[in-house]
């Protein structure tokens, strides 16, 4: 059996009727009633007829805790510490792959989105040598709640609060007009903590790599440079933070059509 098979069937049988599906408890193992209370904060009322929590127990578990979807699974104590940087970091990014699973990016080739937040943190590791591996997980995740259904409490959940806070640092207010949003990023960007100012810096790094190589095609020649000169505004704000970061986005400033 697969991995997304195990996941699919996991996640169905919560969605069915929360009386699990048969064999979850094979899936992820049998808990005692006691254990799992201590690691989801279940009441004794409550995990009696929630099976599917089962599924839980396993490294795809989190894959159901859809806090809007599936709100009786979400874990209520401390986040479940991954137990390596590795492990954190391959966590976040499977975590930021399954939420943005059905969403491309705008380039003529569709891009499946996941490729965007996968390139803003190799670009901090591998080109501009960040290892807080908190503020790699945190650039996995950094599109999750702006462009997905994630919440701030889900985030907190899987990853803790230090992720989840540089993750709202650099989250838009979609309920603001675009261009209210872009204004807000100009203004916003010199109070930003360091981390939230490295994760900022890759993205409009990113950004402007693929704006100069691989455009929308409905992007006209003023569109694009005039995204430029914003983006150029939103990291002035930003500077001061990391030197080598700093010249690798004005490198990808130099593309500029
Ligand atoms: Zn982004």
């Amino acid at each position: 059996m697969t991995t997304e098979t195990i996941d699919w069937i996991a996640c169905a049988g919560a969605d069915r009727s929360g009386a699990g599906p048969a064999g979850a408890g094979v899936i992820g193992g049998v808990l005692t009633a006691q254990s799992r209370r201590d690691r989801y904060g279940l009441s004794a009322a409550s995990h009696a007829a929630q099976a599917p929590v089962e599924a839980i127990t396993t490294d795809i578990g989190w894959r159901c805790l859809d806090a809007r979807r599936y709100p009786f699974l979400a874990p209520t104590g401390a986040h479940m510490k991954a137990t390596s940087d590795i492990a954190l970091i391959l966590k976040a990014a499977s975590f930021a792959a399954h939420k943005h699973r059905d969403q491309r990016r705008r380039d003529a080739e569709a891009t499946p989105y996941i490729n965007h937040p996968i390139a803003l943190a190799s670009l901090l590791a591998d080109e501009a040598g960040i290892t807080d591996a908190e503020v790699l997980a945190a650039a996995l995740l950094h599109d999750t709640i702006e462009d997905t259904l994630t919440t701030a409490d889900e985030l907190r959940a899987a990853f803790g609060e230090r992720i989840t806070s540089i993750v709202e640092e650099v989250t838009d207010d979609k309920s603001l007009p675009k261009a209210e949003r872009k204004r807000l990023q100009e203004v916003h960007a010199p109070h930003a903590s360091r981390e939230a100012k490295l994760v900022k810096l890759a993205d409009k790094t990113c950004n402007l790599r693929d704006l100069a190589t691989t455009p929308p095609p409905d992007w006209d020649l003023a569109r694009r440079r005039k995204y430029f000169d914003w983006a150029q505004r939103v990291v002035a704000g930003l500077r001061g933070t990391h030197a080598g970061l700093e010249a690798l986005f004005d490198r990808a400033a130099d593309g500029r059509p």
